[in-house]
């Protein structure tokens, strides 16, 4: 089986030679024409993968309440304050947010404007969609640096993991860029290239690291993370991220395709398949550091949802409703703070951010 995409990246691959893991993964993303996000909406138990904001409107009414209470920390900021996501997806979060911003606090709901970086037209539409309630008062962005300055309330729920990375391969010459080759069937394939890796971006232990392990790095999401630091630094606010990764870097492929709800090769249905990579939430750390950006914590999102208050709001939401609804409150809960293999409280890890340095529930000692 081949898909329209891979026969672009053959044609590409036999003129240019084999091309880089980063430039596979944005061609899969990102191509005009067949790119995964560009082309469909690809959430839900119709799409391929559901994402937490799409498990239950608990996900969003929690980031909610985070947001406001950083609002309230930041000292209730009230001229340019800017209401903003990454990666919005179908909108659901947003929507989700808002609602509980406007009954927690109206203030902030009346002088907030809202903007949504996105790069997908397709999706565009749909948070349009979702957010007719508060049209006239959503901006979209192509990239983040296009947001109005102001005061900045951020959140980001599985945006980072479709930043494209580069993957290093060691080998009997050390680490070599991993590139996107065809083999003798005329199917795409990994190969080794010549390009090496300055050796101090390598995780520490690369000298001893076994052949064939495999080296990640990300510098496109250390520059989205620095230009967001940059901005908080000049402007104020804190960032939320949410996200599939590790708290602490390591070797590894991470590389992950997913087709129909389950795992699928990476190579095997470019711009069918949704293609992520884990998030090394210890190095964002490090970058928003490196700018002066203060740390509030990383935690994992069972632990950052249930401080935050999930099962009591989980209660609150099934008061008076029929078994049924009751059922599915409590699988939802279970789904998004779980820490089984299905469940996303333990894989999915949490990082805030804030400038000035505020003190945030639920990461303060
Ligand atoms: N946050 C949503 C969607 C996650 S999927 C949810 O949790 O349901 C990733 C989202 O990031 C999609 O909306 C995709 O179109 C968007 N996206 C991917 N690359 C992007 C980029 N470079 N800039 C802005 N948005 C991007």
């Amino acid at each position: 089986m081949t898909t329209p995409l891979a026969d672009k990246i053959k044609a590409i691959i036999a003129v240019h030679g084999p091309i880089s893991v980063t430039d596979y993964f944005a061609l899969c993303l990102a191509d005009p024409e067949f790119g995964y996000y560009r082309t469909r909406d690809p959430f839900g138990r119709g799409g391929d993968f559901v994402t937490a904001p799409e498990v239950s409107q608990l996900f969003g009414e929690m980031i909610g309440i985070f947001l406001v209470h950083a609002w309230e920390k930041h000292l209730k900021p009230r001229r340019n304050v800017r209401l903003a996501e990454i990666g919005p997806g179908r909108g659901t979060m947003m929507a989700d947010v808002l609602r509980v911003v406007a009954r927690l606090a109206p203030e902030l709901h009346e002088v907030a404007t809202i903007h949504l970086v996105e790069t997908s037209p397709t999706l565009r539409e749909i948070q349009a969609k979702t957010l007719n309630g508060h049209a006239g008062n959503v901006f979209w962005h192509d990239s983040f640096d296009e947001i109005p300055p102001g005061f900045l309330l951020l959140a980001a729920n599985e945006f980072f993991d479709a930043v494209p990375i580069r993957q290093f391969v060691k080998t009997q010459n050390g680490f070599r860029e991993r590139l996107v080759g065809i083999d003798g069937d005329g199917e795409l394939t990994f190969t080794a290239g010549a390009g090496s890796l300055d050796p101090a971006l390598l995780p520490p232990g690369h000298q001893s690291a076994p052949q064939g392990a495999i080296a990640e790095v990300a510098p496109a999401r250390a520059a989205i993370m620095q230009l967001l630091s940059d901005r908080l630094f000049d402007s104020g606010g804190t960032a939320v991220i949410i996200d599939y990764g590790h708290l602490a870097g390591g070797f590894g492929d991470t590389l992950q395709a997913v087709h129909k709800h389950q795992f699928d090769p990476p190579l095997a249905h470019p711009g069918e398949a949704d293609l992520t990579s884990h998030v090394d939430f210890e190095t964002l750390a490090e970058v928003a550091q490196a700018r002066s950006i203060s740390v509030n914590g990383m935690t994992t999102q069972g632990d950052f949802l249930l401080k935050l208050g999930l099962v009591e709001r989980a209660g609150a939401l099934g008061r008076g409703k029929d078994a049924t609804e009751q059922d599915a409150i409590r699988a939802a809960v279970e789904r998004l703070a779980g820490t089984g293999p299905n469940q996303m409280g333990e894989l999915f890890k949490v990082l805030a951010v804030s400038s000035p340095a505020v003190t945030l529930a639920p990461f303060e000692a």
